[in-house]
């Protein structure tokens, strides 16, 4: 990973939050999302992107295995927004929504947004994210959102049928630097938008991202499948789902994983 280059394109664009100074870079860790714990708590400020080559332990919601091999973007940074605790959540469509927008813009590939925060190309995700925070009396301490895309790496067997790459869906291999910085260029502006209050805004956009609302989804919780027609995604983030008995679910992200049929 070239960190100058990397630098030198981020000082060249105007950022306000991801800034070049607050970039840290490490060949392989366990996980991002545990350093970038450590350093928040260390007083490290809103907008520091902690970034590996490799993660050892990296981890998806509720301690899923989040596979690292070198050749994939994986960072993790830490934010202090000054918002209401419930609007945490957006920052699942911040997230999703930087990622697919930038590889849209760099190499047209059709990506899709998939509810609560993948990046999917057909039924295969390319790119995931995990939203952390630390909340005393209601007030945000800091957040963190880890984002992992594969790129140019090799898919491990074990996910193979479930994931796929930049390099899988385009056929070649990319210059990984650009992708990550049109990323935190996303990230960046969407951020502003978040700090700002426009959570509409961002879901509205979001939406347009995404291929599933209408259609017939299966959601996995406690292990029991839930098959409904994906009516919404409401302004808290939830999913509405319509049931077979015509009722409305409404799903908070969390504890639940969506699948296309
Ligand atoms: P989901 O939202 O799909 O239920 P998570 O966001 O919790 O899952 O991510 C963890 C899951 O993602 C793992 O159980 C594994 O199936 C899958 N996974 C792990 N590493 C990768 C990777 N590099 N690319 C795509 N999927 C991965």
């Amino acid at each position: 990973m070239d960190v100058q280059y990397i630098s030198t394109k981020l000082k060249e664009n105007s950022v306000s939050t991801f800034s070049a100074e607050r970039l840290v870079f490490f060949r392989e860790v366990e996980s991002t999302q545990d350093i970038a714990k450590e350093l928040a708590i260390m007083g490290f400020k809103d907008g520091t992107v902690i970034l590996a080559e490799a993660q050892t332990k990296g981890r998806g919601r509720m301690n899923r295995k989040w596979l690292s091999p070198p050749g994939g973007i994986w960072f993790s940074t830490i934010l202090r927004p000054n918002i209401e605790i419930d609007r945490l959540p957006i920052l699942n469509f911040v997230s999703s929504l930087a990622v697919t927008k930038a590889v849209k813009r760099l190499y047209g590939l059709e990506v899709y947004c998939k509810w609560p925060n993948d990046v999917v190309v057909g039924n295969k995700k390319l790119s995931g994210s995990l939203i952390e925070a630390e909340v005393l009396h209601n007030s945000i301490i800091y957040s963190i959102i880890g984002i992992g895309v594969n790129v140019n790496n090799e898919i491990p067997d074990e996910i193979k049928e479930s994931s796929t790459s930049i390099l899988e869906a385009l056929g070649k291999r990319v210059k990984i630097e650009d992708l990550l910085i049109e990323i935190l260029l996303q990230l960046d502006k969407l951020y502003q938008e978040f700090i700002s209050g426009f959570y509409i805004k961002i879901l509205n956009e979001w939406k347009t991202y995404t291929n599933f609302l209408g259609k017939v989804v299966y959601i996995i919780r406690n292990g029991e499948k839930i098959r409904g027609v994906a009516v919404d995604v409401d302004a808290q983030g939830s999913l509405l789902l319509r049931l077979q008995d015509d009722s409305l679910m409404r799903i908070r992200h969390g504890e639940m994983s969506m699948r296309l049929i």
